[in-house]
Formats: structure tokens, sequence, C-alpha cells
């Protein structure tokens, strides 16, 4: 039997970051991945200031930067009928205090493999491609991998496998989901060089979010009707480039590229939260323990968080320097729950195709934008670098039914709503 001190389940980007905050503390980590190569499937690409902070404590920030397209600003452009500007606002992370005041897109598998090929060049670092994780008993986990079956016996196990874990189901815990009355269509395809910002666009009954990625590509999500799919996909290509043109012109002749629907891949939000992040020795992060709405764009975000409240943690407790893994879920179960709120929030804003809503979140949009407490607000809470929650005044100020204040944010008022070192590793402080 092969031994451990932490089997990771999952090689996703949860996994990985674990993997790699644990090997550079010292601690002999081995992850089984259940894919022999890259992932074909879609998945989160927007690194938020919080990830890049994470990545520059791993020395890692400066790699991920230069393999990324850099986004400082999200427009949010609100159209008419006839497909004219009716309304547009803005979102800046330039509001943020430096240095992570941006956010970066990188496609999938580049940051996946990133953060493997610095993982393995640590001799604590054991990597087993292809093989499945079919089952926990105790310390020890059952492994496939082709036809050959064995075990690995661990200190800690972590499940990172994502939706389905293995390890969810060793603890016992079983998760709800919540359904939205929309899916998303989703893929990526070429896009003109000059196209910079990231883009919401969207009609009363209609939405397309664009996200450059580097190589001049976008990546794109529009929103259909939940169970449109098939019918969607039916129609010749050519419907699909013109839900895209309509709304975008910027991107005629590059959506084109794109000549069947194969790419093109459908995406169902859902959201749930485990009621327990760990049982003894076992311990599950990111997607196994939540997830998200896509809308606010923090899914692969919150693995990354969680993988490092939770390394730094059990290599302290390898370090003898505490023994309690119950810290994990005190930081991070309502900082998840407060994301997942939050991105409900929004995706609700989009979700009901009235003119009444749209007027509404326009306004609300406005505000956040001309009001530089209530942009502050939503940009940190959005990077995950602090939490400072609206107050009834905020809301109201939103709604229109107060003034805007003018007043920018202070620089000390800013950094007090910041997560320091010890918000993020309390039990440091014991
Ligand atoms: C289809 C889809 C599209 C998404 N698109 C977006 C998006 O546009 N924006 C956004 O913010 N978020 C998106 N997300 C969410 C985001 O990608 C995830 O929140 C993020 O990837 C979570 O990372 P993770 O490491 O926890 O899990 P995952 O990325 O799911 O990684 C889990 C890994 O574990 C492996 N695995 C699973 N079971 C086992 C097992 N038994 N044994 C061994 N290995 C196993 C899997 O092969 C996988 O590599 C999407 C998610 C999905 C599923």
């Amino acid at each position: 039997m092969k031994t451990t001190e932490v089997l990771v389940i999952g090689g996703g980007i949860g996994g990985l970051t674990i993997a790699l905050k644990l090997v550079q503390r010292g601690v002999h980590v081995t992850l089984v991945e259940k894919l022999p190569g890259n992932n074909k499937v879609y998945k989160g690409e927007l690194l938020q200031p919080k990830s890049m902070q994470i990545f520059d404590k791993l020395g890692m920030h400066d790699l991920v930067k230069n393999s990324s397209k850099q986004i400082d600003v999200l427009d949010l452009i609100e159209l008419d009928r006839n497909n004219l500007v009716k309304d547009q606002s803005f979102m800046d992370y330039r509001v943020l205090p430096q240095p992570y005041n941006a956010s970066y897109m990188i496609h999938h598998e580049e940051l996946k493999k990133i953060l493997r090929d610095i993982a393995l060049t640590f001799e604590e670092f054991t990597y087993y491609p292809a093989t499945s994780c079919t089952s926990i008993d105790g310390h020890i986990a059952q492994m496939k991998q082709g036809q050959e079956t064995f075990e690995i016996q661990a200190t800690y196990i972590i499940g990172a496998e994502g939706r389905a874990s293995v390890t969810r189901k060793a603890m016992n815990q079983s998760v709800t989901n919540f359904t939205y009355n929309h899916h998303f269509l989703t893929v990526t395809f070429p896009r003109p060089e000059n196209f910079e910002g990231g883009q919401i666009i969207s009609t009363y009954n209609r939405f397309l979010g664009l996200f450059p990625l580097p190589d001049n590509q976008v990546r794109s999500v529009y929103l259909i009707p939940a169970g449109e799919y098939k019918k969607i996909k039916e129609k010749p290509i050519a419907y699909f480039h013109k839900l895209y043109t309509d709304l975008a012109p910027a991107i005629d002749g590059y959506v084109q590229e794109l000549r069947d629907w194969k790419k093109i891949q459908l995406m169902i939000p859902i959201k749930y939260h485990a009621d327990k992040y760990t049982d003894g020795h076992l311990a599950i992060i990111g997607d196994a323990a939540h997830a998200v709405h896509p809308m606010a764009g923090e899914g692969m975000n919150m693995a990354i968080q969680d993988a490092d409240v939770l390394g730094e943690l059990l290599a302290d407790i390898l370090d003898n320097k505490t023994s309690d893994i119950s810290w994990y879920e005190k930081v991070r179960r309502p900082r998840v729950s407060f994301m997942l709120q939050m991105s409900h929030l929004s995706a609700l804003a989009y979700s009901f195709p009235y003119q009444s809503v749209s007027w509404f979140r326009r306004k609300a949009f406005e505000r956040i934008e001309e009001d530089p407490t209530l942009h502050y607000k939503q940009m940190l809470n959005v990077s995950g670098l602090g939490i400072w929650k609206e107050s009834i005044q905020d809301r109201f100020i939103q709604g229109g039914l107060l003034p805007k204040r003018m007043g920018e944010v202070s620089l000390g008022v800013k950094e007090k709503h910041v997560f320091n070192d010890q918000q993020d590793y309390p039990w440091k402080r014991k």
C-alpha cells in the first residue's frame, strides 16, 4: 500500500493549488486526477484579485499574469429594442488598493499546467493522472487506474473532485441543488485585437458576456431560457452568430469563425453549499463543498481561496503548531455564504425578462458607478480581498431614494475592510 501525508483527490484548480501550497511547506502530497490529459469542458477563467494575491504568496504571480489578459474595467451596456445603447456603466477594479487592483483572464488548462509544473519540481509531490478514487474507508482510499486497482493510506484526505465528490460522500454529506430559470451557451472564439475590456451587454430579455482571453481570444456566455438548448441547436449556426452580432457588432466577422455547434457548450448554473467542510481527517474544497452561479465569476476563485486557507492550516497542523482543523470552516464558510448570495443576487438581476427589471438594474448600476462608496464596496466584495456589506443607506441610494454620495473613500477606510493575515489564518494568533 502507498502512503502519504495528504492525499488530494482531483487535479482541478482547487486540488492543484492546495497541493502546491503544501509541498512548498515540505508536506508530502499525493494527488490523483481521473483525467489522463486536458479537460475539454469550459470552466472558470476569470481570476479575481484575491487569487492573484494568493498566487503571489506561492511565487507564481508574474507567471500567471504573463499568461493572462488583464481586465481593469468591466463595461455594463444596456441596449434598447433596436439594439442601440440606452445606458452604459462600468465596474472598475482600479478603485481597489494596489497592487491587487485588476482581474485576469487565463485559459483554465493553462493555469492548471502552471500549478502542476511548479508542484512537480518538488520531490514531496506525487502525481497520478488517469487515476480515479472510487471510495474512501477511514484513512484508506481505493484507486482505479485503467484495469489496475490500488490503495493509498493518508493522514489527511482532501476532496477536490468538483461537483461529484467521493470525499463528500464519505463524510455522509449530501447537497441540495438550487437551479435557475436560465442556462448559458458558452464558447471561446477569436476577437478583434482592440477588444480590450470585459463587456456585459443586455437588453430587457437578453444577456451576453464577453471576456477577452490572451491570444486574441474571447470567452463568451449567452443566456438562454432553461430547456431551450436542444431547440436552439437545431437551427443553422448563422442563427447563433446573429444572436451575438445583434448585441455586439464589434465581434462581427469573428464569431463566424465558429462553423458548427460542436464547440458551443451548455452551462447549467446551480447553487449548493455543503453543511460541513470537514470530518476528522477528511475535508472538502472548491466545487466539492459549494457551487456558485457563474454571473460574478467566482467559482474557480472560491476553490483557490479554500485551498489557501486549508493548505496553510494543514501545514501548521502537521507542523504541530495547531491541532484544530475546524478553523478552515470557521474562516471560509461565512465568506463562501456571502459570495453565494452575492452571485445569486447578480443572477436574479438578469433572470427576469421584464422592462421594469431592466430599468431597476440600469438605475442600480448607474448609482454604483457614481457613488464612490458603493463602487468600492461592489469591487471589494467581488475581488475576494475583503467584505464590506451594503447598509440600508446604500440600498436606498441604489434605489434612488437617497442622493448619492460624492466623497471619495480614503485609502485608510478602504484598507480597513481588506482581510489581513490574522483574518485569513486566525489560528496563528493563538
Ligand atoms: C461546466 C462548467 C462550466 C463552468 N464555467 C464557469 C465559468 O464560466 N466561470 C466561473 O467562474 N466558473 C465556472 N465554473 C465553475 C468553476 O470552473 C469551478 O468552480 C472551479 O473549476 C472549481 O474548481 P475545483 O478544483 O473545485 O473543481 P473542478 O475544476 O471541477 O476539478 C475537479 C477535478 O477532479 C477530478 N475528479 C473528479 N472526480 C474524481 C475522482 N473520483 N478521482 C480523481 N479525480 C476526480 C476532475 O476530473 C477534475 O479535474 C464552471 C463549472 C463547470 C462544471
